[in-house]
């Protein structure tokens, strides 16, 4: 039996590298970005206390467990019923507006460019990050 997961509620800012300005890949520590393959210092203090010190409910015997941890993922064993969960990592989707019709499109920023095809009106568009 595997175990279940957990999405944490918390989640590093999207920064972006100091050397072509692209988004850098979710995280903390050094970042190495995808694009110009620059090493990236991301440091986030309120982000890692809030990831160390976040509790979340034993999905076994509803618990509370403090992760205790900036790692994510990271496996959790509930003091309480000795069962282990995967607390993961939050998705990060950022909302962008569609350029003809104006509806909101939510979605999970990846660096570099892309293109989208709006569900609304069908029209594709280049969105950079
Ligand atoms: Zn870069
Ligand atoms: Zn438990
Ligand atoms: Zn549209």
């Amino acid at each position: 039996m595997s175990s279940p997961d957990i999405e944490s509620k918390y989640a590093p800012p999207l920064v972006e590298c100091i050397n072509c300005n692209h988004m850098l890949p979710q995280g903390l520590g050094e970042i190495e970005c995808e694009i110009c393959g620059a090493i990236c210092k991301v440091t986030h203090e309120p982000t890692v206390e809030a990831l160390k010190s976040e509790s979340v409910q034993c999905p076994h015997c509803a618990t509370i467990v403090v992760a205790g941890t900036q790692k994510r993922p990271v496996e959790l064993s509930c003091e309480s019923c000795s069962q282990k969960f995967n607390l993961t990592r939050k998705i990060v989707k950022v909302e962008i507006e569609c350029p003809s019709c104006e509806s909101g499109l939510r979605i999970r920023p990846r660096p570099g460019k892309r293109e989208l095809t709006c569900p609304g009106c069908t029209n594709s568009f280049n969105v950079t990050f």
